[in-house]
């Protein structure tokens, strides 16, 4: 027989504008599922009851009147840009905050956050401009969501600064490259690098990298 699940506790948690306050009266559902509901407050202060999958899964983030208001925002001259940048500000918020978001483990999970100021999205806007489609990246992987680690990139120019390729530091000469540039200086895969970094480690792999270094082809 299944275990059943344990209620989550969803108390003081923020998904979207909503904020979760207390546990409301579960109903039982159609087929005699227990359905969880939460009771939350708006941003703007209006009062709900949510669902507790509507809540986790995003499906509701704010109370009618304010989504009335942000689909009205949407028809708005310069509209568009400004719904495909809350989208980006919205999961980068959801990313580092809510433990049930896919990805938090990355983020909210390993100790990276979003500043203060960039919890306001007018904030958020003005810093970063427009994103004209491009995704957000931050310039150094272990720091957190800032106007000074954040820049816009496309999605390959993202995949180059993910945890795995990271920067690396040469142990005598001090010169930072990229892992996959320093695997092309040394002539060998950026596996075999990476595969040499984990048995090695940084100094001794170095070593023994630029000592088996193909000559240059000419
Ligand atoms: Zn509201």
């Amino acid at each position: 027989m299944a275990t059943p699940i344990p209620a989550l506790e969803l108390t003081n948690q923020v998904f979207g504008k909503w904020t979760v306050l207390s546990p409301a009266p579960s109903v039982r559902g159609k087929h005699g599922k227990l359905r969880r509901y939460w009771n939350v407050r708006c941003a703007c202060g209006a009062a709900g009851v949510v669902g507790v999958n509507a809540l986790t899964m995003g499906r509701s983030s704010q109370c009618v009147a304010c989504g009335r208001k942000a689909s009205a925002a949407k028809h708005t001259r310069h509209g568009r840009s400004k719904t495909s940048q809350y989208a980006v500000w919205e999961g980068m918020i959801a990313r580092c905050e809510n433990p049930h978001h896919g990805s938090y483990h990355k983020y909210g999970g390993r100790g990276i956050s979003v500043c203060a100021e960039w919890h306001d999205f007018t904030k958020f806007l003005a810093d970063m401009g427009p994103s004209n489609g491009l995704t957000i990246e931050r310039k150094d992987n272990d720091k957190g969501y800032s106007p000074e680690n954040c820049r816009w990139a496309t999605v390959s120019e993202q995949g180059r600064n993910t945890r795995r390729n990271v920067f690396l530091t040469h142990p005598a000469d001090g010169r930072r490259l990229h892992h996959s540039g320093w695997a092309r200086e040394f002539g060998i895969a950026p596996s075999s690098l990476q595969w040499a970094l984990k048995r090695y480690g940084l100094v001794e792999a170095f070593k023994r990298c630029e000592a088996r270094r193909k000559p240059p082809v000419s």
